[in-house]
């Protein structure tokens, strides 16, 4: 499809990067799944050789027609100049952070994120001489007292996993490029058809493929987008070098589910407040954090910096772990598991001991605001597409239970 031309998100979803096959006219995408290809005339054995838009396929670990067609998808989704896809959602991430960051360099996070990123930024960066501050970044006066000279980086997630605190990526981006360091959003939570960072001036956007955009819990992938001339060097330093290349297998299922992500989303947000209101009236729910929600700290931002609230709520009950093993066994139709932005309904218990013990330990002050959203611990529960009043009932037995 071609890019010029103006069409709605859901034709893009559908159409962008796809066409029909013009040996076979299939309409539907090949599968690749070639790891080499037949050269047309002798190369040598680096990509650097070729320019631009002129490379062949010559490896699948540099690139292969599956995964390329996914990338493009990606990109034209997120308004993005370019798009690398890698094996997992994490590959995505260590791939941009080793890509880009040196000894010396100073890292500024935030202090709520998905565990995986906040265990390697804590254990691993500092291990090679990058040192890194977590810090709350819904608060602009904590990101700047942390900002300094050597600081080439600032990483958010918004929403944040598991609280649902959000950031203002437009506000942070131009702080970041004050002090001349780029801004990374993990939106994983928030998706193309919720937020796009680019657009607000974020540098990169990294996402979890295994979420919403994959959708149907079958595939692992990440990415990580953002304009050709930063990607460009990253596809050799954080993919092809580091080798955590997607399968163009899991490629292509990612793109089917790619294709309904709009429709998806107006699903989960529907979904989703249904069941947020459900919960904020439920007696044995003490809090519930979506933003979608008037209660939720952030409401004003979330309706300026998301035009769909999706599909993911958090609540705090008085009684979490007992009630986390009873819904292992007594929950009909949502399943108590990890992982989230599927079809089916997901739900796990996140207790606040366990975050800070591995992700940050983080000074008392720090602590309370992750506090103010959690407690002790939360539900996370990620909506599904069932239908809602099933999910209220299966959640109403067991809380009342
Ligand atoms: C799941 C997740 C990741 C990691 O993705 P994987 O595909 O599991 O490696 C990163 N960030 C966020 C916000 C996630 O939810």
């Amino acid at each position: 499809m071609s890019q010029s031309v103006e069409t709605g998100l859901r034709t893009k979803a559908i159409h962008a990067g796809e066409g029909i096959d013009p040996t076979t006219r299939a309409s539907a995408p090949n599968l690749v799944m070639s790891t080499t290809f037949a050269m047309a005339k002798p190369g040598g054995f680096s990509i650097s050789a070729f320019e631009g838009d002129e490379v062949p396929f010559i490896y699948s670990r540099w690139g292969n027609p599956t995964v390329r067609q996914l990338e493009e998808k990606l990109a034209v989704l997120e308004n993005a100049e370019d798009c690398i896809a890698f094996a997992s959602g994490m590959a995505a991430t260590s791939g941009l952070l080793l890509g880009t960051l040196n000894t010396g360099d100073h890292l500024v996070i935030s202090d709520t994120n998905y565990a995986g990123t906040a265990e390697l930024v804590r254990q691993m960066l500092p291990r090679m001489g990058i040192n890194v501050s977590p810090v709350d970044t819904s608060d602009i006066q904590s990101v700047r007292a942390a900002m300094g000279d050597k600081t080439r980086m600032l990483w958010i997630e918004t929403p944040a996993n598991p609280i649902l605190r959000l950031s203002d990526i437009a506000e942070l981006a131009e702080t970041a490029h004050e002090y001349g360091a780029s801004l990374a959003v993990d939106s994983t939570f928030a998706t193309p058809i919720a937020t796009r960072p680019i657009e607000l001036g974020a540098d990169y956007v990294v996402h979890s493929l295994t979420k919403y955009i994959g959708g149907h819990g079958d595939a692992l992938g990440g990415a990580v987008l953002g304009s050709k001339r930063v990607l460009d060097q990253l596809r050799n330093d954080a993919l092809v070098h580091q080798g955590g290349v997607l399968s163009p297998f899991n490629a292509w299922l990612i793109s089917r589910g790619a294709a309904t992500l709009p429709l998806r989303m107006q699903a989960h947000e529907a979904n989703a407040i249904v069941l947020a209101e459900f919960l904020e009236n439920h007696p044995a729910v003490l809090r519930v954090n979506y933003p979608g929600l008037a209660s939720h700290p952030q409401h004003g931002l979330a309706k300026r910096q998301m035009a769909n609230f999706s599909g993911m709520i958090s609540f705090q009950t008085d009684a979490g772990p007992t009630l986390a093993s009873r819904m292992t066994a007594e929950l009909d139709i949502i399943h108590y598991a990890v992982s989230l932005g599927h079809h089916r309904s997901l739900i796990c218990w996140i207790a606040t001991d366990d975050v800070m013990t591995s992700s940050f330990q983080l000074p008392e002050r720090q602590l309370e605001g992750y506090r103010s959203f959690a407690g002790d611990g939360l539900f996370r529960l990620s909506v599904g597409l069932e239908d809602p009043e099933d999910l209220c009932r299966d959640l109403d037995r067991v809380l009342t239970g």
